[in-house]
């Protein structure tokens, strides 16, 4: 089946819709979503404003203000299929009176996967594959964490300008100004999980929460996960945030990972030490380094950033794509990715 010309027009303003200021800017997908009626005159439109919000295909049907019977949706992301909650987007457009759906980006993400499978079952047209590359591209962390099968994975390192993370002695504290640090609390938010160790909590004594400039809590918290065995009291302040925090004491970081994924955690943040971070590189399981280097020199004596690669030659020095590079503040952020498709 193909799209109408005016189907396709409608999937170009879905895509509009998808991007506008106030969508999702993470953990969640942005979603644009275009409802026609049968008659071919516009109804209404939806987009996904982020995680506690309504999904587009919702938010659409909720602005109609005509019937839907006999209409058409034309959608940028397949329409959820979620068995593990009472209603999804895919069941909510057959409800509506949807007969018709052209979808641009399939989802094949393990528990929203299967709305194409039942619409067809219900008897809707389903038209796919529908300008799909610019679909894609509305979120390429999304389409490239699908197809890895893995979460999009960001590292992110506040560092001296010479590479380095704490002193001597380990204070590590203020490196970076203010502007850098509302930053990282909006990547933290932006994040469905976030990566760090035990023993860096340890040492920074961090909540690990998103967090305003002003101390209030972000609408989204991402899920804080802590890598090691070692000893934490559950006095540590990571603990008295109202925020889920998960211990993992395995050292197989891909099988976590892989665990994550299937629970639908599709970005991560990483805030860890050197041992952590080098871990995660050497493996190939960080897609993208968020590095901010604040005007700072701590010579050879502080701590590096990243450990031993195993580099020998210049030769083999790794070259990350230099996605971005922005000053907040004092301090700069180089933005490099690994994953070429971006
Ligand atoms: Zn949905």
């Amino acid at each position: 089946m193909i799209p109408t010309a005016a189907e396709l027009i409608a999937m170009r303003s879905a895509i509009d819709f998808a991007m506008h200021p106030e969508a999702a800017i993470g953990p969640n997908p942005r979603v644009g979503c275009i409802l026609i009626s049968n008659d071919g005159t516009y109804v209404a439109q939806g987009f996904h404003r982020g995680r506690g919000y309504p999904h587009a295909e919702i938010a659409a049907i909720n602005n109609a203000e005509t019937s839907l019977a006999g209409a058409t949706a034309v959608v940028t992301l397949e329409p959820c299929l979620r068995l593990d909650r009472e209603s999804s987007c895919a069941t909510a457009l057959v409800e509506a009176g949807i007969t018709r759906i052209v979808i641009g980006q399939s989802d094949l993400t393990a528990q929203a996967a299967g709305g194409i499978e039942l619409l067809k079952q219900k008897g809707v047209d389903v038209v796919t594959n529908v300008l799909s590359d610019e679909c894609s591209s509305i979120n390429p962390w999304f389409t490239v964490s699908m197809a890895q099968k893995l979460p999009y994975v960001r590292l992110k390192l506040v560092t001296s300008l010479d590479g380095r993370i704490a002193a001597q002695d380990g204070s590590s504290k203020w490196i970076s100004s203010a502007p850098a640090r509302d930053y990282v609390h909006n990547l933290r938010s932006q994040s469905s999980a976030l990566i760090s160790s035990v023993r860096s909590a340890l040492v920074d004594q961090s909540q690990l929460s998103a967090r305003n400039s002003d101390g209030s809590k972000m609408p989204n918290q991402p899920l804080v996960v802590l890598v090691g065995s070692s000893e934490i009291s559950e006095k540590h302040p990571v603990f008295q945030t109202g925020n889920t925090v998960e211990l993992f004491p395995d050292r197989d970081l891909r099988k976590l990972l892989v665990d994550l994924y299937q629970r639908q955690h599709l970005s991560v943040l990483v805030e860890a030490g050197p041992t952590l971070a080098t871990a995660l590189l050497k493996q190939q399981l960080v897609n993208e380094l968020i590095w901010i280097t604040a005007p700072v020199l701590m010579g050879d004596t502080g701590l590096p950033a990243i450990g031993d690669l195993g580099i020998d030659t210049i030769s083999s020095a790794w070259r990350p794509h230099l996605h971005s590079r922005d000053e907040l503040g004092l301090d700069f952020v180089n933005i490099l990715q690994f994953t070429t498709e971006l």
